[in-house]
């Protein structure tokens, strides 16, 4: 898989993705499909395109929580995939998790938005911090993943 040009940045990356998905419960296929969904989505210095300015941007950084040594958190806004001018609103913590989608509203699932942001964190961690994010920090992901994370969000 070719994620960036740098092999230091792809290897932290690819380790990031590995350990998300066994987390998660669910195949390492799925999470990377999430990263490239991400990365063709969003507009951000962080994916480095060439051609930034004939990106889609139908996801946005609202903010990111940084605090000093790492990041720890992150907000964004997705646009819906099926409606016009809906948006989700996609907070992404240690401390929990939280979409403004369907999927997550009615089900209290963690959703493909939760998962791309915390993908999202991570690259902007390995850039700034040149380390990959600690997951078992993370501790509500383990107790919301159980079994209920379904690969067709
Ligand atoms: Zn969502």
């Amino acid at each position: 898989m070719e994620i960036n040009a740098s092999e230091d940045y792809a290897k932290k990356m690819r380790a990031f993705l590995l350990e998300l998905s066994n987390r998660l419960g669910v195949s390492l296929n799925w999470v990377i499909d999430v990263y490239y969904w991400l990365s063709d989505n969003i507009k951000s210095r962080e994916f480095q395109l060439e051609h930034e300015t004939d990106k889609p941007t139908r996801a946005e950084i609202i903010r990111v929580f940084d605090n000093g040594e790492e990041v720890i958190g992150v907000r964004l806004r997705f646009s819906s995939d099926s409606r016009r001018n809906e948006y989700y609103y996609t907070t992404v913590g240690r401390y929990g998790a939280k979409c403004t989608c369907e999927r997550n509203m009615i089900n209290g699932k963690v959703c493909k938005h939760i998962v791309a942001g915390l993908i999202l964190m991570n690259v902007i961690n390995v850039l700034k911090y040149s380390r990959v994010i600690n997951l078992s920090n993370y501790e509500w992901l383990n107790e919301g993943s159980k079994g209920s994370l379904r690969e067709d969000s």
